[in-house]
């Protein structure tokens, strides 16, 4: 398949939606207890070939990943980062958690990689981005697209349009957030609702592009 030759969205659509129909076997995850569909949409497919010009052979990695770590979660409980390089589809760094330690996942790169990285994790309670995650996108620069898998199947995207970057802690995020929950036009919503609200507010600002899957 040649894909430099895509010059509009319907064409790359098209292939997007072949590129998804030929892996359905990848995006459909089975463990004994349940079967979950990766909700990664040809939407989210197609503003990570936009915005950064994300070959289809890499798209096809990336659907990967979200297998990878769905797998990874449901059958330990635990969390899985994946970083790919954006050229080369080559995998950068993968960290594993032991949920039950309270440990996260980290990503870490090596000192001189100089690429650019989409990276993806999984979130067994279906939350979007967490404020470190947030503090990780924002700060480092070699990343330009981060993904959350949740067990459920529902997938987050954060795509980097610009350079922007965040300055700041986590501990400010975490406290801007936590100051919102308590915002009286928020009190019916749950702290998943609030979180995309968040996560948004924060897109708008940054210029960033949010994605939920399935949109
Ligand atoms: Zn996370």
């Amino acid at each position: 398949m040649n894909d430099m030759d895509l010059c509009n969205d319907e064409l790359l659509q098209g292939e997007l939606n072949e590129i998804l129909e030929e892996n359905t076997d990848l995006i459909t995850v089975t463990n004994t207890a349940k079967t979950i569909s990766v909700t990664i949409s040809p939407k989210i497919l197609l503003q990570l070939y936009k915005a950064l010009k994300l070959k289809v052979n890499v798209m096809a990695l990336l659907i990967t990943a979200h297998e990878q770590v769905l797998k990874h979660g449901l059958e330990f409980n635990s969390e899985c980062a994946i970083g790919i390089d954006i050229k080369s589809g080559k995998e950068i760094t993968r960290d594993v958690s032991d949920l039950d330690k309270k440990d996260t996942v980290k990503l870490v790169i090596p000192s001189n990689y100089k690429g650019k990285l989409v990276a993806i994790h999984n979130h067994p309670y279906n939350s979007p981005f967490s404020t470190r995650d947030i503090h990780t996108f924002g700060t480092m620069r070699q990343l330009h697209c981060l993904s959350i898998q949740g067990h459920s199947g529902v997938a987050y995207t954060l795509i980097k349009t610009k350079n922007t970057y965040l300055k700041g802690s986590v501990d400010k995020l975490s406290e801007v957030f936590n100051n919102m929950r308590k915002e009286e036009i928020y009190k019916d919503k749950t702290t998943i609702e609030v979180g995309e609200i968040f996560v948004q507010a924060i897109a708008d600002k940054t210029g960033w592009i949010f994605l939920k899957g399935g949109d």
